[in-house]
């Protein structure tokens, strides 16, 4: 198989073909048909695995095909009204390490995909930049939780996590245990339920190198603030 034969457009298979990568890796080959159908997945997978590009290279695509960028640039007229405008897609890492790498894969894979725009928002750089770079209201937003919850939180209205199209939870084990946890639980919160009316479907793209079952249940339960979700 190809990524061609996976439903990635020219744009997309011409930035890898770049890369050097040849082939999808096992974890490429069963996620992005199911990420570009617009299904919540769960994606089990360690580093080294190619899980990253497993759940960028579908988020990317859907761009492309207008999935995420129709309309107001799409987002929900009404409810940019009301919340203020926001990401469409946000990426949540553990750590700020992660966040970088994950930053530099959608600059690498989206180089042939000049409309979309991206930022990183982690611990350790200047906030006047990041609220700079989240006024612009860029595309997808890669962020750590604490230092996302920091300037969301201080542009109050001015900026909105509740129109988030796709929130990508990498490495979730790291994400939901420990101090992470209450961090990462106040961001779901912020999105707001996926059935709200003032607000599109939601995907949720949830990545684990393991599954113990609180996270198992939490996948299943609670990351739709409760919505009953199956996975
Ligand atoms: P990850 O599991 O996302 O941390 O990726 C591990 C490494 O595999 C990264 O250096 C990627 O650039 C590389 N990689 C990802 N997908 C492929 C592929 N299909 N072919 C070759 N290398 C890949």
């Amino acid at each position: 198989g190809s990524f061609e034969q996976l439903g990635l457009g020219p744009e997309l298979c011409m930035a890898l073909k770049k890369k050097g990568y040849r082939f999808p890796t096992p974890v490429q080959r069963k996620v992005i048909p199911l990420a570009l159908a617009g299904d919540d997945v769960v994606v089990m997978a360690r580093t080294g695995s190619g899980k990253t590009a497993a759940f960028l290279l579908p988020v990317l695509e859907q761009f492309r095909m207008g999935a995420l960028s129709g309309g107001a640039s799409g987002l929900n007229a009404d409810a940019v009204a009301i919340h203020g405008p926001g990401p469409r897609v946000l990426v949540l890492s553990p750590t700020r390490e992660l966040a970088m790498q994950t930053f530099r894969f959608v600059r690498e894979y989206s180089k042939f995909m000049s409309t979309i725009r991206t930022t990183v928002i982690v611990g350790g750089e200047p906030l006047d930049a990041q609220f700079a770079a989240l006024s612009s209201n860029p595309h997808i937003v890669i962020a750590t939780p604490g230092r996302l919850l920091q300037v969301v939180s201080e542009m109050k209205s001015k900026y909105s996590l509740r129109q988030t199209r796709v929130a990508v939870f990498d490495e979730a084990d790291r994400l939901f245990e420990g101090t992470l946890a209450q961090e990462a639980k106040e961001i779901l919160a912020l999105m707001g339920g996926g059935g709200n009316t003032a607000q599109l479907k939601r995907q949720t793209l949830l990545v684990s190198a393991t599954m113990p079952k609180s996270l198992a249940d939490f996948s299943r339960f609670g990351l739709r603030g409760g919505e009953d979700q199956k996975f």
